[in-house]
């Protein structure tokens, strides 16, 4: 099913009205509106590079001015660009669980912002979608689904489990949208409801035997109790028992088997979702803390759309550098508990940390559960897609590692889906961005970098072009003086002394690490040449193995911008202790021309390009 949608746009004095209209339903048009009516449409390549620019996180003045130069005739206003990027951010990376809910008071205009997240394999929680609309009825509930649905690649991809809060018009069109994901709803929100059903109906005089509080209590309990039954038979018995103690109350009764039970029991009572892999989310607690964090970050509640998406865009740069932390954490460093473990031996690096530690745990029921499948119940291997306890003891009985193969997808994904400079070729062809405006010599070095990091560029350093250019770039971020290039080349062989069988066991062998280690020592003076003397190439600086030694003795995060060959923009990670708690502010970046390092300065809470993955 596709709805037509378009958006109409009213003109008033010098306020942009927006309204989103469908083919179907119409809203309703406020007929005292003065102005005129223009009516936009984004075409169809025009939807696919706002997704594409989206993706890169280009700001949207940027996709606007973008949009511009491609057609001068686009009626296309700021607005409209704004609304229609909201459809999506980061869905189709881990589509398993989806938790979706409204948050109010984010605009001047009294619009609902509709909120979706997900989470990653490291349990972070990141924002999926964002939609702005004109109320929560259902229509535009599906325009917004719809708008989710029509990103997923392939029928794999489509959410198993979507959370909501008991808001009707909102499941009705996840049940529309989404017809083959479980639907779940809020337990809290449930129980929140029920609880102050009881205490409208139940009443109980002073001086009876029991006190009102308490009978309240024992109902709330009992129901409770009922929620979390976990097969079918043990629900109809206590089912039997609450209606047993609901009896003086038959309205509550009847209100809580009408509105609950009879409709909703299939997306709360632990029997049914406990069938679905929901990954151990009963509630909406999870997009209910990201509403939480986008209002921190919005420092207006009253301002306008642009104030709003700004907001989003900043708090999504500062966690999309989280999650990449965390990615790097899972594909670098190797925790002592698994390590010389038959059984895990197999996962380091290949699931991450999350995962392995819901392994771990659920090797502590092995004792108790043995290899008896009745007695695991197995809902670690049904609800994470992950081996339970009956399967681990068959593992432990043979002496057989946990094969990745019996990890579930989500797990062993880390990374977000995006393709590096993948808008290199549609983003501005104008190289001033925001209130960086570069010198000549500057657009020259920033051609040399991918156009998808440009809006984060603060300024770029250049350095003396002696060999070591590499060398200084990291002197000067770190000491603030590229001429103490030489103290950098002094740590990193005093590292690569002190952590030998580290480096040699990652650099694959004794040779290679002779041979980087040899790099960090001058080369013999030419005497011959009376010109300025230029290091010879086997003392340059070298990604990817120098990125890890100096992130690792500067603990800093240390990325390459590059257009030039493969693994062109990576980040690296230091291989010891944790990476820093905001690793955006810590950042050393070198931009790779040609043959010459320079100085990059990101900008805060920018994003960082896509993990080293020597240690896969
Ligand atoms: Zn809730
Ligand atoms: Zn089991």
């Amino acid at each position: 099913m596709s709805i037509p949608t378009s958006w109409l746009l009213c003109k008033r004095k010098k306020l942009w009205h927006m309204t989103v209209v469908n083919g179907i339903h119409n809203h309703e048009l406020d007929t005292e509106l003065e102005g005129h009516l223009v009516a936009g449409r984004l075409k169809p390549e025009e939807t696919l590079l706002v997704n594409e620019m989206t993706k890169n996180l280009v700001p949207p003045r940027n996709i606007i001015s973008t949009l511009k130069e491609r057609d001068s005739e686009n009626t296309m206003s700021s607005k409209q660009c704004y609304n229609a990027r909201y459809r999506y951010f980061l869905c189709t990376s881990f589509p398993t669980v989806l938790v979706m809910d409204s948050t109010y008071k984010t605009n001047k205009y009294n619009m609902p912002l509709f909120e979706i997240v997900g989470f990653t394999s490291t349990e972070r929680t990141y924002n999926v979608g964002f939609a702005w609309l004109t109320n929560e009825k259902e229509d535009n509930f599906i325009w917004a689904l719809q708008q989710l649905r029509s990103l997923v690649r392939n029928e794999g991809s489509l959410p198993k489990v979507i959370l909501t809060d008991r808001d009707t018009a909102l499941m009705n069109a996840v049940g529309q949208v989404f017809p083959t994901s479980a639907a779940m709803v809020c337990r809290v929100h449930v129980e929140k409801n029920v609880g102050s059903k009881i205490k409208e109906i139940v009443k109980v005089r002073q001086g009876e035997e029991v006190k009102q509080e308490i009978v309240w209590e024992n109902l709330e309990k009992a129901f409770m109790h009922l929620l979390y039954s976990d097969t079918i038979d043990v629900y109809g018995d206590r089912l039997m028992e609450f209606r047993e103690l609901c009896k003086k109350w038959p309205r509550l009764l009847r209100y809580i088997e009408e509105t609950v039970l009879d409709t909703d029991k299939e997306k709360v009572v632990c029997a049914w979702v406990d069938k679905h892999m929901h990954m151990g989310n009963y509630t909406t607690n999870r997009v209910e803390s990201a509403h939480g964090v986008l209002k921190k970050s919005l420092t207006d509640s009253s301002g306008d759309l642009v104030k709003g998406w700004e907001a989003i865009h900043h708090m999504l740069g500062l966690q999309f550098t989280e999650v990449q932390t965390q990615f790097g954490q899972s594909m670098s460093v190797e925790e002592h508990r698994y390590r010389n473990v038959i059984l895990y031996s197999l996962l380091p690096f290949k699931v991450s940390r999350a995962a392995l530690d819901y392994i771990y745990q659920e090797a502590k029921r092995v004792d108790n559960v043995g290899m008896d499948s009745k007695k695991c119940g197995c809902l670690m291997r049904v609800n994470y897609g992950l081996p339970c306890a009956c399967l681990i003891a068959k593992k432990l009985r043979h002496n057989q590692p946990i094969r990745v193969d019996e990890v579930y997808i989500h797990w062993k994904r880390m990374c977000f889906n995006v393709e590096e400079g993948a808008s290199s070729s549609t983003v501005s062809k104008a190289p001033v961005i925001g209130n960086f405006t570069p010198t000549l010599s500057q657009i020259v070095e920033l051609d040399h970098m991918p156009k998808c990091m440009h809006p984060f560029i603060e300024d770029i350093v250049d350095v003396e072009g002696d060999g070591y250019c590499g060398f200084r770039a990291i002197a000067l971020a770190t000491k603030n003086n590229e001429a103490d290039f030489e103290l950098v080349r002094l740590s990193m062989q005093r590292e690569m002394t002190l952590h030998k069988s580290m480096y040699v066991s990652m650099f694959d062998g004794e040779d290679r690490w002779k041979y980087i280690y040899e790099a960090l020592f001058r080369a013999p003076r030419q005497r011959t040449s009376l010109r300025k003397t230029v290091a010879p190439q086997d003392k340059w600086f070298t990604f990817p193995d120098m990125g890890h030694i100096v992130a690792t003795i500067f603990e800093r995060v240390v990325v390459q911008l590059s257009k030039h060959g493969v693994g062109a923009c990576e980040t690296f990670f230091l291989l010891r202790g944790y990476p820093p708690p905001n690793p955006s502010s810590k950042v050393i970046c070198l931009g790779a021309l040609a043959n010459h390092f320079v100085l990059v300065k990101l900008k805060e809470g920018c994003p960082i390009p896509k993990t080293n993955a020597q240690w896969k």
